[in-house]
């Protein structure tokens, strides 16, 4: 069994009090760190020192801008003994980001936990560092090329496979790798009639949806407010909120609570 929790929902604009879209794995995988990342674990009743592996899809501040608050808190509130490594997966010079970043919020107040308690792994596969039971393949996607955009597709022990398609549009990565997954999480950043191809519409999504009708998309980094929704989606398709938790087993049967 493998638990995908929304800790948010939101695009970059925070809808309605939507939050920034960040997705939690078991427990101790998160992916990216948007800026209000404090309050989502809080929210949760989680502490950023039970994270023990990020993986990042891109460089944009709703997906990185909490990185600085997060490893400010372990180092000062919640990790202060420095037990806890952090496993990041990124693309190369990735981490370079991450420190200068790091260094413009909290100047000189970082660097020790960067260099000696933040491992950065740029390979492009294998396992996930922090968390055994998983593998993973990242892959380039189509979105802002200057923020270096990718996904994951990640394999767990148990058989299951599940892709974050990262902040994307349409592109045939994406559309190659989704009919292998029971789960595929999708942002689905703007309305129809947008005029970007970096972003999933609704209409692109129901296609996607349709070509592949055995795997279930669950659907964040929405744009509408959270008594809204995108109406007439296929049925595979599942429009989150944030504090959604999907318990997913092989063969795609999920069941939800929040
Ligand atoms: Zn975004
Ligand atoms: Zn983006």
């Amino acid at each position: 069994m493998v638990e995908v929790r929304f800790l948010g929902s939101g695009n970059a604009f925070c809808p309605d009090g939507r939050m920034h879209s960040l997705v939690l794995l078991d427990g101790k995988i998160l992916i990216d760190t948007p800026p209000t990342i404090l309050l989502q674990l809080g929210q949760a009743g989680l502490s950023p020192a039970d994270i023990n592996t990020i993986l990042f899809t891109h460089w944009h501040g709703d997906h990185i801008f909490g990185f600085p608050f997060f490893i400010l808190e372990r180092k000062y509130i919640s990790d202060r003994e420095g037990h806890n490594t952090l496993e990041v997966h990124l693309h190369e010079g990735g981490d370079k980001k991450l420190m200068e970043l790091s260094e413009i919020a909290f100047p000189g107040s970082l660097t020790d936990v960067l260099e000696n308690r933040v491992r950065f792994h740029h390979s492009k596969n294998g396992q996930v560092t922090g968390a055994s039971d998983w593998v993973f393949e990242r892959f380039k996607v189509n979105h802002e090329p200057a923020t270096d955009p990718h996904g994951y597709q990640l394999h767990h022990t148990s058989g299951l496979t599940i892709i974050h398609c990262g902040d994307s549009g349409p592109c045939e990565e994406i559309e190659q790798r989704v009919g292998d997954a029971e789960i595929v999480i999708i942002e689905v950043g703007v309305p129809d009639g947008v005029p970007t191809d970096f972003h999933f519409k609704p209409s692109s999504l129901t296609e996607l949806a349709n070509n592949n009708p055995s795997t279930i998309f669950l659907a964040t980094h929405l744009y509408t407010t959270k008594d809204e929704s995108i109406s007439d989606l296929p049925d595979n398709v599942i429009q989150v909120q944030d504090g959604d938790i999907f318990n997913c087993e092989t063969g795609g049967i999920i069941t939800k609570s929040n």
